[in-house]
């Protein structure tokens, strides 16, 4: 029997010290979680190795599979090491050092290095820089040949590797860096389903990474993380040029005023859901249970939006990397994913442009499951696209089960809203006993039973030709 009852919207959730065992891993996965993220600003590849040979080994004890994703960083700004925390005054003079040969105190002005040597070039006076999450406030007093002297407007305590923004400024460092690159290839190498790319500013910062991905053989997605002013300017192209989008309101709710990042989040929702393509929203949604095992209530709030918005899923950073209370992260999640799904009205995905006949077929799928009682689609595909499409169309309560004997697909379709992946041998001399042998699955696992209605969308054999078909069936 499964365990977990079926929902629409996924999980995602970023591995860290505190999940990074097989133990907490195989909890998390009994609770739910669909996908799990390796944030690679942390981690080096001998940690990420072992990461992942947990995440396998939890799911194997589990008997459960999540997707990957790793995240790369992009063009990402960090201040170095320190070996302890500073503590950074108001109105201090501060420089970030810009050469490994630049020293590090002159004349009593403290300093840090940066990991990006051509800040010169993309800063001038009366600027400002932020460091982690805008906690820190400076401003640019002088750009110098190895450093950028600043001084303190808020000041605050000064971590090791923290993460600095520049509301407004385009930075001129490659959309994919040569440690991304460094990564991708171990991400390759380890079977990465998903690679979300940082910092995304155009279609071609995409165009490049798909392909370095696709020169290495891999079949991996390509999620665009929107971070700041340049990436909403050019959404379109952005949703057009990925597989998906995530709503990265971390450092966009820096990049931009704040106030708008409720509406820049609903009309990215809405024009993934236009172009039928999966979007992720991410960052924060649990933030206080970092340190409570209860929520508060405006984030309970956050996440109903998000599902009411139906994205595709809902993300957990820091919460499961650093948070004392991982499990019952997904707890809440799932609680308000069941609360919030079985009781909002909509309507199906009427903005979808349906260019083929084939998906007018899909669409039909929908409406008819849609109209039975304990009705399920069931699909059978090879490259996604029948499962995409059906899930692009979200279908107001008809499960999507979609078969597929090619394995990066059913790792690729975790991430779909609706759509709960089974991976199986099709018979292709006896299509219908491959259609047989999807009841037998879902029936033994308890996701139908037996006399249920369900909407087949399945390829026969009509003389010599194969045909796309919808069944009408009953689960035997
Ligand atoms: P990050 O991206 O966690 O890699 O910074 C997400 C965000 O900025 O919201
Ligand atoms: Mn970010």
């Amino acid at each position: 029997m499964n365990t977990l009852p079926y929902r629409q919207t996924k999980i995602i959730f970023t591995i860290g010290p505190a999940t990074n065992n097989v133990e907490m891993l195989s909890k998390l996965l009994r609770k739910g979680v669909d996908v799990c993220r390796l944030n690679m600003a942390h981690a080096d590849h001998e940690w990420t190795r072992t990461a992942i040979e947990n995440v396998r080994e939890a799911c194997r004890v589990v008997g459960r599979k999540v997707a990957l994703m790793m995240d790369v960083k992009g063009p990402e700004i960090r201040t170095g090491p320190l070996d302890e925390p500073m503590e950074l005054e108001r109105d201090e003079t501060f420089d970030f050092l810009l050469t490994p040969e630049a020293p590090a105190v002159t004349t009593g002005i403290r300093a840090v290095r940066v990991n990006y040597p051509s800040l010169k070039n993309d800063v001038g006076e009366g600027d400002t820089i932020l460091v982690d999450s805008g906690l820190m406030r400076l401003r640019v007093e002088k750009v110098m040949e190895d450093r950028i002297r600043c001084s303190v407007r808020i000041g605050g305590q000064l971590g090791s590797r923290r993460h600095i923004n520049l509301p407004g400024v385009h930075v001129n460092l490659p959309a994919l860096t040569m440690k991304d690159r460094a990564d991708v290839e171990c991400g390759i190498e380890l079977g990465i389903d998903f690679f979300a790319l940082s910092f995304v500013r155009s279609g071609d910062d995409l165009d490049i990474l798909r392909r370095f991905i696709e020169e290495r053989g891999s079949k991996a997605q390509i999620i665009a993380k929107i971070e700041d002013q340049s990436a909403i300017s050019n959404l379109d192209e952005i949703i057009q040029a990925s597989d998906g989008l995530m709503v990265a309101r971390g450092d966009l709710g820096i990049e931009i005023p704040f106030e708008t990042l409720p509406l820049v989040q609903h009309r990215a929702v809405r024009a993934c859901q236009r172009m039928g393509k999966p979007v992720i929203v991410a960052t924060h949604m649990l933030e206080s249970m970092i340190s409570n095992p209860l929520p508060t209530r405006a984030e309970i709030t956050d996440i109903s939006n998000a599902i009411l918005e139906q994205a595709d899923c809902i993300m957990l950073s820091g919460e499961t990397t650093v948070g004392k209370y991982p499990e019952e992260c997904v707890e809440v999640m799932n609680r308000v994913i069941f609360s919030v799904e079985s009781q909002s009205e909509r309507t199906i995905n009427t903005e979808l442009p349906l260019k083929t006949p084939k998906s007018l077929l899909l669409r039909s799928a929908v409406t008819l499951s849609d109209e039975l009682p304990h009705s399920s689609i069931i699909v059978f595909t090879r490259s996604g696209f029948l499962a995409r499409t059906l899930s692009a169309l979200r279908p107001l309560k008809s499960p999507i089960f979609a078969f597929t004997d090619v394995e990066p697909v059913f790792q690729n379709l975790l991430l779909y809203w609706g759509v709960e992946p089974f991976l199986m041998d099709f018979k292709d001399e006896d299509p219908e006993q491959t259609i047989q042998d999807a009841f037998a699955r879902l029936r033994s696992r308890g996701w139908v039973e037996s006399r249920n209605h369900a909407v087949v969308i399945s390829n026969v054999l009509a003389g010599s030709k194969v045909i796309d078909t919808i069944q009408y069936r009953t689960i035997p």
